[in-house]
């Protein structure tokens, strides 16, 4: 398989995260609760933490949202959770970072938004004000231009520009010139106030997915920073993944971008972390990293007369994925694991060679008996009621065979 080489964009250290620099791609998450709720963000952060989130922002919004910060990171390394804490300001930012300097030295990075940071004439005073607290804190800053903030003097300034042109440009271009110069000016002048380039990350988000990759291919062609991806708004449900998945896995393969986001709008009730399963399947699947055992399951057809292996099959990737935060430390390299679960013979013993572990389930008119394969080689032939138990048992013992630190 041939994986396209990271891009060399600058290193920046996010906590104890690497970021950029031919680090492996970061994984990163928000939290959706009241950020002055210190108990209820406590427990997202560690639950997006343990889902696998690299790097988790929160948004501070108020000073009710700032005076909580240094508590939540107080409270999260008492439960033995070190995930870097980023905090995400819009208009008010300045204030918060000067009055409470705990929030500030407690935050591991800050995310500034250009087109939010302040209007009119206050926006540079303020954008410097915030850098100049990055470098008093020695915090690295992402600077997150986003199409629905974009700063409007920028695009002001260039809608002016088009106009004197003899061929203007269409507005769609002039518009993705804008977001890209937000960021790479803002930029510019963070360094020009004494932020060092190792403390700068870019993002350009924009909801389109043709835009971004855009914008991202032209953003990565005339810098070097270390690049945060994200489709905003990418919407809810399977057309959220799937966006995302195209807009990312085309940046991706081409080198660009060392941390992503999934902007997924949760269901009614659904976990939080759902966005960090996404990420992580996202770079697994495309091969930049491995996080948790894969399963092969096939679809299913006509001729599977129940949803039993599909059961199977999901219990298994349930199981695997549950087991992955113990298993991390005990078992190192499982998470390159691949299990196999199929539905009839056609393409059962076939696929289940392939994988490390499979079983390939009797199909209708088979005879009811289960061929498991473990490293290429049929092991034994589970039937009876107790299919999916013994498989998850036979499961658990080649993990510890073939993983266990010895
Ligand atoms: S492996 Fe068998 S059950 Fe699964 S899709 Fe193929 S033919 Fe159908």
């Amino acid at each position: 398989m041939s994986i396209s080489t990271r891009k060399n964009t600058q290193q920046v250290l996010v906590g104890n995260i690497k970021v950029g620099g031919g680090a492996p791609i970061v994984v990163q998450s928000m939290t959706n609760t009241d950020t002055a709720d210190v108990a209820g963000t406590v427990q997202q952060i560690m639950e997006l933490s343990t889902a696998g989130s690299e790097l988790v922002r929160i948004t501070v919004n108020s000073e009710e949202a700032a005076k909580a910060v240094a508590e939540i990171r107080n409270q999260l390394d008492k439960k033995g959770f070190s995930v870097p804490i980023i905090g995400d300001f819009h208009f008010n930012g300045h204030k918060l970072l000067e009055k409470y300097p705990d929030c500030a030295q407690a935050l591991d990075k800050y995310r500034i938004n250009p087109g939010n940071v302040g209007r009119g004439k206050s926006r540079d005073p303020q954008f410097q004000q915030m850098i100049e607290f990055a470098c008093q804190y020695n915090k690295p800053v992402r600077i997150g231009v986003n199409g629905g903030s974009l700063d409007q003097a920028v695009l002001t300034r260039l809608l002016d520009e088009n106009r004197q042109r003899s061929e203007p440009l269409e507005l769609s271009a002039i518009t993705r010139e804008a977001i890209v110069l937000s960021a790479l000016e803002s930029a510019a002048k963070a360094q020009e106030l004494g932020l060092g380039k190792d403390k700068i990350i870019l993002s350009c988000k924009i909801s389109n997915v043709q835009e971004l990759i855009s914008i991202y291919q032209d953003l990565s062609s005339r810098c070097d920073y270390a690049l945060h991806l994200g489709l905003t708004e990418a919407g809810m449900g399977s057309k959220g993944i799937v966006a995302s998945a195209a807009a990312l896995s085309v940046l991706m393969q081409q080198g660009i971008g060392d941390t992503i986001r999934i902007s997924l709008t949760p269901e009614p009730g659904a976990a939080r972390t759902k966005e960090v399963v996404v990420a992580q399947e996202i770079l697994q699947t495309m091969g930049f990293r491995a996080f948790t055992p894969m399963v092969i399951a096939c679809p299913g057809c006509g001729r599977t007369t129940s949803d039993y292996f599909q059961r199977l099959a999901q219990d298994i990737q349930g199981f695997l994925r549950e087991q992955m935060p113990v298993w991390k430390q005990k078992y190192p390299g499982v998470e390159e694991m691949e299990v196999a679960v199929m539905g009839c013979v056609v393409n059962g013993p076939g696929e289940s060679k392939n994988a490390n572990i499979g079983i390939s389930l009797p199909g209708t008119g088979e005879s009811p008996v289960a061929p498991v394969y473990e490293d290429g080689e049929k092991t034994v032939t589970l039937k009876g009621d107790r299919i999916a138990e013994e498989f998850q048992e036979i499961v658990e013992r080649y993990i510890e065979s073939h993983y266990a630190v010895k």
